[in-house]
């Protein structure tokens, strides 16, 4: 018997077009809304798209389009529903250049940063592909004589997906490729400031992966337009929501008040602890502290916000600290070495700058510097921060560095427990086992010993505590997330039902 050999093409495909369209029911049209969605590139200026946005009629008809396509996709067979999830990773790995340019020219990512968000996309598509044969029931051991009790694992129906624009491909992708793999259909809201890397890209890989029409709908318009009516939405039954945690709060307080009760997945904002114990091995923590802190300019949840170390190394951790930051690329994100390039937009350089005038008037001790050229703000590092100010209270969300002093071990966990937040965290220490049991007094979802906080891989448990949100993705969580628990009894005897107190033997038994 011959074997028919795929063999590979070398020729790439002819990239993809219509971005300023949105995606409803399988077809691409413009929003309803004649006033336009800018989409700019945040290094150069340059106007990349002008989209209509879509209004409250069309997140309507995403989402009955959505309930419209569910059951039958989620009728196809696992492996048809996996090998959608493959396409998407063949897809993605014949364009990777194309996904690359994007994310640098519209989310101001480095090629570093946008290498690193395309191998963690791909890397959920993989995961997801995995996803349809692991949606696995159960019979459980019963207590009522002749009851058998079943417990079917199912979709949710439709998930509404919103989200954020400082990794918006693979934030995007966390939500919707796991919702799709376990039969859900869905609603993609992308941050505005990304409506390409964080949606409409995602559906063009997914549309030539060849997933049914009506299965993946994306919408695209300001949040503060379309956040209410997307939340409240009779359809959804998850809203899967990454953003800040004011955005998050109010969309606990709309599922609460809607007139169906929505279950919430929250991925909300950081105030990540970097701790440097008094025996830490200072050259690999400097690395990771710099790593953690300005990777995509510190616009990152987990990226590090507050640096805590012992009194007893400070100054010898500062000197190489600074001079490490001193010697980072910083401008042109199109530079394969450049560390440091744009910020996403203009409010967000003057909030920065704000707080960073705040700080300096405080009398805080700035140790480096510099003047922003366009949105690109220089690395900023203060010394001797305290806990309770500004700079180390609230998520900074920029390339700014506070380093905070610590008197031995119990004083850091608690100056790294002060916050409301507690999304992630690290600690390096030369004792491993000291350093995961401090690790695990952290109050956070995750905790890293000896490495840098900026991890997202996609079979293990991603998910905050406190004000960093509510509930866990990855391979085995995000299935739980997407799905439910149905359980269904199937008595095999009839039943003798107790009618008087002396009959009851069991819990629900007589006789
Ligand atoms: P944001 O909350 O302003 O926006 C996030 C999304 O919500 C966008 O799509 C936006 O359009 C939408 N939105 C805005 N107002 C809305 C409303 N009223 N109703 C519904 N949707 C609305 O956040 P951002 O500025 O895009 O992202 C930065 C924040 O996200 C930071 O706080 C960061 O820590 C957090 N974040 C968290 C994670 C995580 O996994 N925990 C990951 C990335 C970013």
């Amino acid at each position: 018997m011959g074997v028919l050999l795929q063999m590979p093409t070398t020729s790439s495909p002819r990239p993809y077009d219509g971005f300023e369209k949105q995606f409803i029911n399988g077809a691409w049209r413009p929003g309803r809304v004649p006033r336009l969605l800018k989409d700019t590139n945040p290094y150069t200026g340059e106007i990349l798209l002008e989209i209509p946005s879509a209004d409250q009629t069309d997140v309507d008809e995403a989402y009955r389009s959505a309930a419209q396509a569910q059951p039958v996709w989620s009728k196809m067979l696992p492996l048809r529903r996996a090998a959608v999830m493959q396409g998407m990773a063949a897809a993605m790995q014949a364009r990777r250049a194309e996904i690359v340019s994007w994310l640098v020219r519209e989310s101001g990512s480095t090629c570093l940063k946008a290498e690193m968000e395309w191998e963690s996309t791909h890397a959920v598509a993989l995961e997801s592909a995995s996803i349809p044969h692991r949606m696995e029931g159960r019979v459980l051991p019963g207590d009522v004589p002749g009851k058998e009790c079943r417990v079917y694992r199912k979709p949710v129906g439709v998930v509404g997906v919103i989200s954020p624009w400082n990794w918006p491909l693979h934030l995007s992708a966390r939500s919707v490729l796991p919702a799709l793999a376990c039969g859900n259909s869905v609603v993609l809201k992308p941050a505005s400031d990304t409506p390409v890397t964080g949606g409409t890209l995602l559906a063009k890989l997914l549309e030539e992966a060849g997933l049914p029409p009506g299965v993946l709908n994306v919408v695209l318009g300001a949040g503060g337009d379309l956040g209410d009516a997307f939340v409240t939405h009779p359809i959804p039954r998850v809203i899967s929501f990454t953003g800040s945690t004011a955005v998050g709060k109010r969309i606990a307080k709309l599922s609460a008040e809607s007139p169906i009760l929505k279950r919430l997945e929250l991925e909300l904002g950081g105030n990540t602890p970097f701790v440097v114990l008094a025996d830490a091995p200072l050259d690999h923590a400097v690395e990771a502290a710099v790593f953690g802190k300005f990777l995509h300019q510190g616009q990152i949840c987990m990226a590090i916000n507050r640096i805590i170390v012992d009194d007893s190394i400070y100054d010898q951790f500062l000197d190489r600290f600074v001079e490490r930051v001193r010697s980072l690329k910083v401008g042109d994100p199109d530079r394969p070495d450049t560390m440091i390039g744009p910020l996403i937009n203009s409010s967000q350089l003057e909030r920065l700058q704000k707080r960073i005038r705040g700080a300096r008037d405080a009398g805080l001790q700035q140790v480096v510097g510099g003047e922003p050229r366009g949105l690109v703000l220089p690395p900023h590092v203060f010394r001797d921060v305290s806990n309770d100010h500004d700079l180390a209270r609230e998520e900074l969300f920029g390339p700014v560095a506070p380093v905070i002093r610590a008197h031995g071990e119990e004083d850091a966990l608690a100056l790294a427990n002060a916050t409301q937040y507690g999304l992630s965290s690290a600690v390096f220490t030369s004792d491993l086992d000291r350093g995961a049991l401090f690790a695990t007094r952290i109050e956070a979802g995750m905790a890293h010993v000896n490495d840098q906080p900026v991890l997202d891989l996609p079979n293990n448990p991603f998910g905050g505590e406190k004000n960093s949100g509510i509930g866990r993705f990855g391979g085995t969580w995000a299935i739980e997330a997407f799905t439910t628990d149905q359980w269904v009894t199937v008595q095999h005897t009839p039943h003798r039902y107790p009618f008087s107190a002396r009959e009851v033997t069991a819990p629900w038994a007589g006789g």
